[in-house]
């Protein structure tokens, strides 16, 4: 090519490099909007004697600030009330209830505990009052006292033994060979799924919190630790609000108020007779359901 030219490719290549460069810092600033540090404001409060209302306000959530996940969802829970979300994978059952812990932040709208907007909350006492029984429960290794004791650590033995029979794991405890002693975890007695789960909520009783949140467990148990399970969650949620995320319809088929969340948002509300009625989503859900088993 002509020495004319020489300089200008140059030049070219150079603005090439500078916009790569410019696209890579981008990619990391996105990158870091998506995992924002969670901190308390300035002047945050403590939550005090929380009765439990939850209110989302026109709620709109993303994980990369590209597609929304969650978009202007209006729920009004009361304190002590009980609501399973039911919906099809991928609907942000999940997400909607990560967001009252705060685990994210909100891109519009307001989260409210009893009329306190979330945000202006310390975090440590938003979380102190919400109890969390995850899908995979989280057991280490150690005795079946320690694990339940989890849930508050200066917990007497009476208040473990307490909280282990309020939960029906009492009973399968005191069957192990060790009882309360017994080390379970990567070297120890392994526990089913439904075990673990007992194990969890008991936990739970001890930590007392006035909300709870429960992603029900996807693989399917037996029908006996189902109904047992079933009926610990009930006592549970008693005196406390309870959002629960029910994979399998039949659990909630007593709950008085089901909230069916699709990519759409809320789309139904009602009871399982009321939804049944509307021959909608939660129809479809239930009758697909019927056929295979679970959904997710
Ligand atoms: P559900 O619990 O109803 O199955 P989720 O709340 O888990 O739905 O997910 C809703 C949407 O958000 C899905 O498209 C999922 O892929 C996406 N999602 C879930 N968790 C994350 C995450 N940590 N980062 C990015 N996207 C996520
Ligand atoms: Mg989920």
């Amino acid at each position: 090519i002509s020495q004319f030219l020489q300089p200008l490719t140059v030049l070219l290549r150079f603005i090439e490099q500078y916009q790569q460069g410019m696209a890579g810092f981008r990619r990391f600033v996105e990158l870091m909007d998506t995992e924002p540090e969670i901190a308390d404001k300035k002047g945050a409060i403590e939550l005090k004697n929380v009765k439990g209302d939850i209110e989302f306000d026109n709620v709109t959530f993303s994980y990369d600030n590209k597609r929304e996940v969650l978009s202007g969802i209006n729920l009004k829970i009361k304190h002590g009330e009980t609501v399973a979300i039911v919906g099809p994978s991928g609907a942000g059952k999940t997400t909607l209830l990560s967001l009252i812990p705060r685990f994210y932040e909100i891109d519009a709208g307001s989260i409210k505990i009893d009329g306190i907007d979330i945000r202006d909350v310390k975090l440590s006492s938003l979380r102190e009052n919400i109890g969390i029984v995850q899908q995979d429960v989280f057991l280490f290794s150690g005795t079946i006292k320690e694990n339940i004791a989890y849930g508050k650590l200066d917990a007497s033995d009476e208040e473990i033994i307490n909280a282990a029979k309020a939960a029906n794991a009492h009973d399968f405890i005191m069957e192990l060979k060790d009882g309360y002693d017994t080390y379970i975890g990567e070297r120890g007695v392994k526990l089913s799924g439904g075990q673990k789960q007992r194990i969890s909520i008991a936990r739970m009783f001890l930590k007392n919190p006035p909300i709870l949140i429960l992603d029900e467990a996807t693989s399917s148990l037996d029908n006996k630790s189902e109904s047992i399970i079933q009926q610990s969650i009930e006592n549970l949620s008693k005196n406390r609000t309870t959002l629960i995320i029910a994979h399998r319809l039949g659990t909630i088929r007593n709950a008085k108020r089901i909230i069916v969340l699709t990519e759409n948002g809320i789309e139904e509300e009602g009871t399982h007779e009321e939804l049944m009625k509307r021959k909608g989503v939660y129809y479809n859900l239930y009758n697909y359901q019927q056929e295979n088993w679970t959904i997710e």
